[in-house]
């Protein structure tokens, strides 16, 4: 079942679809702004992709164990979920949650819209 949206909000934005206004740097900038807030998961608690540079234990071809800096990844890909679909163009913060891309699209799967 795909959801009806019935709202203006992206249309007095000047957008001709939904499709368009979550293309728009409108929207990229209101993720942005979201993610800054709260850069983690609200489902799995991940945080924001990010990298550190670390002390790591590695040998050598010869055996000899050395220390090198490496860089490591941690955290997920965020994005942001409209809890509320009325507002889309116009949202209040309370509809829009930071989700990691795995928690996202399982959110998508249980609620059976595409947005
Ligand atoms: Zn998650
Ligand atoms: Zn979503």
């Amino acid at each position: 079942m795909k959801l009806k949206i019935i709202t203006t909000g992206w249309e007095s934005l000047g957008f001709k679809s939904y499709k368009e206004y979550l293309s728009s740097d409108i929207w990229k900038e209101r993720q942005i702004y979201m993610i800054r807030l709260y850069p983690y998961c609200k489902i799995c608690n991940a945080p924001k992709r990010y990298s550190k540079l670390m002390r790591v234990k590695r040998k050598t071809k010869e055996g000899v164990r050395i220390m090198v800096w490496e860089r490591e990844y941690f955290g997920k890909t965020l994005q942001v979920h409209h809890t509320n679909y009325s507002s889309c163009g116009d949202e209040h913060q309370e509809d829009l949650q930071v989700l990691c891309y795995g928690c996202h699209k399982n959110t998508h799967e249980v609620s059976g819209n595409d947005i």
